[in-house]
């Protein structure tokens, strides 16, 4: 025989009952002999909602009844045809009409007991059975409703009843010999002695249903929900779960009890003495193999199964140096507890003693601080232990999975992916048997934990990483345009799954949790984005507290790059082609390098000089491998580059500037280039790279253009002046070109400073043949000491900027 389950999810409104209809039917086949059928999704709650209302006098009561009434009373109208009809409702209606009495009865006298809460809320599971098995008889299908009261015998531990095996299996054999058809029983309800109405605790219907199958000696258990198995975590919390073949009885337990709703824990235990298979199928998606909860060994070799958490848990730190090396502390502690009722979730001690911590309910938290205090007065008065501090707001984490006993690295692997990610530990259990590895972290983190760990065990090394793009402009979208193209490619081979999360203009932002879509995004932006401002830009994405970001700041902005130690304090990488932070002050850019490093994250900026060229990454190699480096020289800007590459004399400097403007080779003001800061900001990173300690005003200048053209009130004034300087430029050049050389405005940085001038270079310099916005770098140290190491390229344009960009992107992804 086979006992199926079906939760409140899969009988929440009456389209879904008759899909559930369907699939009892043909159950019949498979030798269902019981049907265990949840109250309908959220009545419970309800129910318990009600009867807090009643007690504290709210007329709001009634309402909800109201609502609860209409709901069964049209669940009924719309499932039983007009002939049964009115019997149906008969009894309908006189369940409610009890039910409405005793909530009448608690509005009277102000409160209830959890004895009467039990009656209550059995009225769930009662209405919703009786329902049920009428519309099976309604449509054919011989059905009786068995009121689990009846038959399930327990104690009287209102709201958690144990259940006493042996009286039940008698009952439920009494009357399933005489009842051949299929019986629909009540989930969750049993009854005392007594025949008092007892509850099994919240979602107890799946123990109901182990209880029958125990008793009943049946084949298999099935329980019918809304997911298709035991998932790799909470498909709501971790996108990326997926159902699990088989776990094991102990796996299911542990997974459960550290928060995996799918099945009531209590569960595997009668199932588990029986040696019971118990199916988890998915009501939504019945064809789906489900998950196999059985005693046999593992057939998934995983050696993690799934990861749960508790959200919301109170922990408790006993300490003082008056514990070490005392015989019976923890039992003192934790017979306190036990006493008081406390249930412990977690438990931990370091080996040195001084304290011992544990996780509560938060709702138990201060309870169980008075508790240990009452118990330990004495030694509190003396000093012995020094305090009881309960820190709220954490969470549990759980790894579980059989197969981590005696497997190496299991546990590296979880804190690597915690540590990463900049999310404490609080702390940290292991049991013995190795099924489970718990961890207590912030309450903000739990998310962000779970993802983390999950994509370490469970994607075969598929990282998410999730990017935030600030600026959208030429080379933010010419970036992400490139990601897009990329990223299948980069799943595939270097295991990488990039998405962008969120991005921003100077006026509208936008984030997407399931990435933003790869073609219109920039129509997204305008059309769903809402206002911008870099600081709630920042604070949303502090916020996600998402694994594995990486903000990427494609702006020019001095606001932006004031924030990146922030940034970076929330464990968040940085890549950018923004010069502003590595050119601002030494002590800036020293922090910002101390803070990733701390936090063990990126902070990349190989597109700050030279653009795409690989620049940054090659002094900052040269230094690792302990060459010295004595200078780098070059040409360092792209615009100024392509001025004096372009420039013959045969137009006037001026005009070629504007021309440049035009083509965008400038910035848009032109002065932002001509006044040689953009070199300057360049030079000073190199500089640094290389271990020199300067700030921007150490680097001598020499000007391109008289500083009264820099005093212009606006661009177009500027452009208009300067043709001044039209003539001494050319004489420049022709006595360049007269010496058979050409002038090149030259940055350098040696042991006697950083200096940048306009020089002439002869035919023989590297710099001689630059074309376009090419840049020429000549590195010069121990091992490059007779000839220079020379990287050149282009070193100007979105292109070649944006694929630097994207490699240092994948790179700080890779890490
Ligand atoms: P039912 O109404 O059928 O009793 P529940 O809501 O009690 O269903 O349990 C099913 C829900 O459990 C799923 O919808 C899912 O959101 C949640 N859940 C949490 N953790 C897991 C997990 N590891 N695997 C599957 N589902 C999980
Ligand atoms: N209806 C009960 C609850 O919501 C039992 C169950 O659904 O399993 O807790
Ligand atoms: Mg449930």
């Amino acid at each position: 025989m086979r006992i199926l389950k079906f939760g409140g999810s899969s009988v929440a409104t009456p389209q879904r009952i008759l899909d559930v209809v369907n699939i009892v039917s043909k159950a019949r086949e498979r030798n269902c002999r019981a049907v265990v059928f949840s109250a309908f999704g959220g009545v419970t709650d309800q129910l318990i909602a009600m009867a807090r209302q009643a007690e504290s006098g709210d007329e709001d009561f009634t309402r909800s009844f109201k609502e609860l009434e209409l709901r069964h009373i049209s669940a009924a109208r719309e499932l039983i045809s007009v002939a049964n009809q009115s019997q149906v409702m008969g009894q309908v209606k006189m369940m409610l009409n009890e039910l409405e009495d005793v909530l009448q009865g608690i509005q009277l006298v102000g409160e209830f007991t959890p004895r009467t809460l039990d009656f209550i809320m059995s009225f769930g599971e009662r209405l919703s059975n009786y329902i049920i098995s009428r519309t099976l008889t309604d449509r054919g299908i011989p059905a009786g409703y068995l009121d689990a009261r009846t038959v399930i015998r327990t104690d009287d531990r209102f709201g958690q009843a144990l259940a006493d095996m042996e009286t039940t299996r008698e009952l439920l054999g009494k009357h399933f010999a005489k009842h051949p058809e299929v019986q629909i029983v009540t989930g969750f309800i049993g009854s005392t002695n007594k025949g008092v109405t007892t509850t099994l605790g919240r979602g107890g219907s799946d123990l109901t249903a182990s209880i029958l199958g125990a008793c009943l000696d049946a084949e298999a258990i099935e329980i019918w929900t809304d997911v298709s198995g035991i998932m790799t975590a909470d498909p709501r919390k971790v996108r990326k779960a997926f159902p699990v073949q088989h776990v094991t009885y102990e796996e299911a337990q542990e997974m459960s009890h550290f928060g995996a709703k799918v099945i009531y824990p209590p569960t595997m235990q009668p199932a588990m003495a029986q040696n019971i298979p118990i199916w988890i199928k998915n009501t939504f998606a019945p064809d789906a193999i489900g998950t196999l909860v059985s005693g046999e060994p593992d057939k998934t070799e995983l050696p993690v199964k799934g990861i749960s958490s508790i959200g919301h848990v109170a922990l408790v730190r006993v300490q003082g140096a008056g514990m070490i090396g005392v015989v019976g502390v923890a039992q003192r502690i934790f017979g306190a507890l036990a006493k008081a009722g406390i249930n412990t979730i977690l438990i931990s001690q370091a080996s040195s003693e001084h304290s011992v911590c544990f996780a509560v309910s938060p709702e138990q938290a201060a309870l169980s601080r008075q508790v240990i205090m009452a118990e330990f007065d004495f030694e509190v008065q003396r000093g012995r232990i020094s305090d009881v501090i309960v820190e709220d707001n954490m969470c549990v984490v759980a790894v579980v999975g059989e197969n981590m006993r005696s497997t190496p690295g299991i546990a590296g692997k979880v804190f690597q992916a915690l540590g990463r990610n900049g999310v404490n530990v609080s702390a940290i259990a292991q049991g013995s048997s190795e099924l489970n590895i718990s961890v207590v972290i912030s309450r903000k983190d739990e998310q962000k934990a779970l993802i983390a760990i999950h994509d370490a065990f469970f994607l075969s090394g598929l990282k998410t990483v999730n990017l935030f793009f600030i600026g959208v402009g030429l080379i933010g979208s010419t970036a992400i345009d490139m990601l897009h193209k990329q990223r299948e490619k980069l799943r595939e081979t270097l295991k990488v799954d990039l998405r962008i999360i969120g991005m921003c203009n100077s006026r509208k932002m936008l984030f997407d949790l399931n990435g933003l879509d790869d073609d219109g995004w920039k129509q997204q932006l305008e059309a769903k984005g809402g206002p911008m401002t870099p600081d709630t830009f920042l604070k949303h994405t502090a916020e996600l507290n998402l694994p594995n970001s990486i903000i990427v700041d494609c702006t020019s902005s001095e606001e932006i790059a004031s924030a990146y130690e922030r940034i970076l304090k929330n464990s968040i990488s940085i890549v950018t082609p923004n010069k502003k932070a590595c050119s601002g002050s030494m002590s800036r850019y020293l922090a910002l390098h101390r803070e990733a490093a701390r936090r063990d994250v990126s902070f990349l900026y190989e597109t700050n000089v030279g653009a795409g060229l690989p620049l940054i990454k090659t002094l900052q190699e040269m230094h690792h491998t302990g060459d010295s480096i004595h200078s780098v020289e070059g040409v360092l800007s792209g615009t100024l580059s392509y001025l004096f590459n372009e420039y013959d004399g045969s137009r006037p400097f001026s005009q070629l500037v504007a021309e440049a403007r035009e083509k965008g080779f400038t910035e848009p003001d032109p002065r932002d280039d001509l006044n040689g800061m953009d070199v300057a900001r360049k030079l000073l990173i190199l500089a640094r790279e290389i271990g020199l300690s300067l700030e921007l005003a150490d680097i001598s200048m020499e000007p391109l253009l008289p500083a009264s053209l820099f005093e212009a009130p606006d661009t177009e004034t500027f452009l208009k002046d300067l043709p001044s300087v039209d003539d001494a430029f050319k004489a420049r050049y022709e006595q360049a070109r007269d010496a058979g050389k050409k002038l090149r405005y030259i940055a350098k940085v040696d042991a006697n400073g950083a200096r940048i001038s306009l020089q002439q270079v002869e035919q023989s310099h590297p710099c001689y043949g630059l074309q376009s916005t090419d840049n020429l770098i000549l590195i010069h140290s121990d091992c490059y000491s007779n000839r220079p190491m020379v990287v050149a390229g282009p070193g100007a344009g979105p292109k070649v900027t944006a694929s630097g960009v994207v490699a240092d992107i994948i790179k700080s992804a890779l890490r």
